[in-house]
């Protein structure tokens, strides 16, 4: 299985169990019939065809057991080099390994290779494998999925078990740790069980839509947001969700990007595109009048919702959608601001992630290669200058950022800042990038100091990246406990009798008036019923009311993570929550 590419001794050893796994199945289900079994990310699969059988949990298992004693045994891999005739004979009755030797020989082999493990198995293979099955580490099966042979959703469905393995038993305990840990953060399983958003397939694949204590996140984050750019020099502007085809030519995107973008809508013989950037837009917003030096610059922000095509495979939770919400900015200036404004914009992305709790992300400085003769927009000037300045505001900025040359856009050198999942996963959020295509296109420019027209110098920024890949993060940080300034409920009352319902009803009042988000519950259940409820729903603050708190005007504090606070008076509590809040604490 190899791929010209050279191997990692842990995929090298991960490759070797798939071998070890398919020995396994042999002894135990005699008719399979072997497919394929990389190596992957994780670990290794094996695709199978079991006939009308299926394997089951238990099957799984013994399967496990079956390949530990092989690891046990030792036993040898070894080569062989065979020709096409021989290699026929050796997998009769193996459909599959036919058709993969029928495609060797189209392509000019006269011999192919075996590896046979021990003497129990062996399997047409191009290596590499370990010396013996003995210096496989620690291996575990993790779960059967159904595959098409070849990926081909006209062929047969297999089964493919899964399977990782590590050199140490305790890597493989940390992995699954990570994993188990992953699974409780993962933001999918949270997103259902807080009741924040929906993908539904009768509204369409990669579409979320929120439930109100997700857009309640949503509008806290964009009032938020526009609070912060308004204090930041920004102004907001507006767009449609579809623009003219003609826009998207002039822009280069409908050559460029057209894979990306849906297909045209036709409106009085007129054909429009929904957007996949908001930036065409920005700039014809730009071009309505003649703009002076002494405007600049000018920072033009809109939360605008864009479509891109992503294959349905590769769609998951919020993290890669179909219809997102940018958090877009969109920087005209002239080149002697560029600096400032590239300083600016550095200390936001910074700010920012902070404010939401991120400390530790990862910076990549994305610059052309020069060698490349590809074409890239602009000049060799402006590149030149854009990209020095790009890395001085960055070391001046102290990023610990990493270089990545031939990793610019065509259109301009970039900063892109990536947090990762709970899988580790990295996934771009916060980004700031220099276009030179669209200055050029729209022919923008501005009147200098001197009289002249003149070029400005533009560029694209996001904070967040977009609404709904911030989120997945956020809940995924914080495993759903919210901080208090963005929980949906920040505070739970309880009544403790029916004697205290009125009282639980004024204190919910003057919370609300306060402008607290409060849940009520008056409900009829046992205290710890209710209390055990807000736990599980992780409302930052639950307070108790009964016959003491009525007669002291006081309530019993609970906060989540640290169990009772006793009792305080309303009016401190009140005063404790709201500077939490204000101060975006994060616990
Ligand atoms: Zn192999
Ligand atoms: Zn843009």
């Amino acid at each position: 299985m190899s791929n010209g590419k050279k191997q990692s001794n842990l995929e090298i050893m991960r490759h070797s169990a798939s071998h070890v796994m398919a020995a396994a199945v042999k002894e135990l289900f005699k008719d399979v019939k072997f497919a394929i079994g990389p190596a992957i990310e994780e670990g290794f699969y094996y695709d199978f065809d079991l006939g009308n059988k299926t394997f089951s949990e238990d099957d799984l298992k013994l399967i496990e057991k079956k390949m530990k004693h092989i690891v046990k045994q030792n036993l040898k891999f070894t080569k062989e080099e065979v020709s096409i005739k021989d290699a026929l004979k050796k997998i009769e009755g193996q459909p599959y390994k036919l058709e993969l030797i029928n495609d060797l020989e189209k392509e000019g082999n006269k011999k192919v290779t075996f590896y046979k493990l021990g003497d129990i198995f062996e399997d047409l293979c191009s290596g590499p494998h370990v010396e013996s099955s003995g210096k496989i580490g620690s291996l575990k099966l993790m779960k059967i999925s159904g595959a098409y042979w070849r990926g081909d959703e006209n062929n047969k469905m297999l089964q493919r078990i899964y399977g990782t393995a590590f050199a140490t038993q305790k890597e493989l305990d940390e992995y699954l740790k990570m994993l188990a840990e992953a699974e409780k953060r993962d933001h999918r399983k949270i997103g259902k069980e807080q009741e924040l958003f929906l993908i539904d397939q009768t509204v369409g694949l990669g579409l979320p839509m929120w439930f109100p204590k997700g857009a309640l996140i949503w509008r806290i984050m964009e009032d938020f947001w526009c609070q912060e750019h308004l204090k930041n020099g920004y102004e907001l502007v507006r767009s449609p969700h579809i623009g003219s085809q003609a826009l998207w030519e002039k822009s280069g995107h409908w050559n460029f990007y057209r894979e990306s973008m849906y297909s045209p809508i036709e409106v009085d013989g007129e054909k429009y595109l929904l957007k996949p950037m908001n930036c065409p837009f920005h700039v014809t917003l730009y071009k309505a009048r003649p703009h002076s030096y002494r405007e600049l610059p000018l920072r033009w922000a809109e939360c605008g919702t864009v479509y891109r095509y992503e294959k349905s495979g590769e769609l998951s939770g919020l993290t890669r959608v179909r219809g997102f919400t940018q958090d877009d900015a969109h920087i005209i200036c002239s080149k002697n601001q560029v600096e400032d404004e590239l300083k600016r914009v550095v200390d936001f992305i910074v700010y920012m992630l902070s404010t939401f709790g991120f400390k530790d992300y990862n910076v990549y400085l994305s610059l052309r290669d020069p060698k490349d003769k590809k074409k890239w927009a602009g000049n060799d000037e402006g590149w030149q200058f854009t990209e020095k300045v790009l890395e001085k505001v960055a070391k001046a900025k102290k990023l610990n950022y990493v270089k990545e040359e031939g990793e610019a856009a065509f259109y301009g050198p970039k900063l892109d800042f990536k947090i990762k999942d709970c899988l580790g996963r990295e996934w771009q959020c916060s980004t700031l990038q220099f276009d030179f295509n669209l200055p050029e296109r729209f022919e923008m420019s501005f009147v200098n100091d001197k009289g002249q027209e003149e070029q400005p110098y533009m560029l694209h920024r996001a904070l967040f990246g977009s609404f709904e890949r911030f989120i997945a993060l956020l809940i995924e940080h914080y495993a759903g406990v919210w901080p208090v300034w963005l929980a949906p409920f920040q505070v739970k009352v309880i009544n403790i009798g029916s004697a205290h319902e009125k009282y639980c009803q004024a204190v919910a009042d003057k919370l609300k008036a306060e402008g607290i988000r409060v849940e009520l519950d008056l409900v009829n259940e046992t205290v710890s019923n209710k209390i055990r409820k807000g736990e599980k729903d992780k409302i930052p603050y639950i307070l108790v009311a009964g016959d003491k708190e009525l007669k002291n005007k006081e309530v019993a504090v609970r906060k989540h993570g640290q169990g009772d606070l006793g009792p305080q008076k309303l009016d401190k509590f009140i005063e404790q929550i709201k500077k939490e809040i204000e101060n975006k604490i994060i616990n």
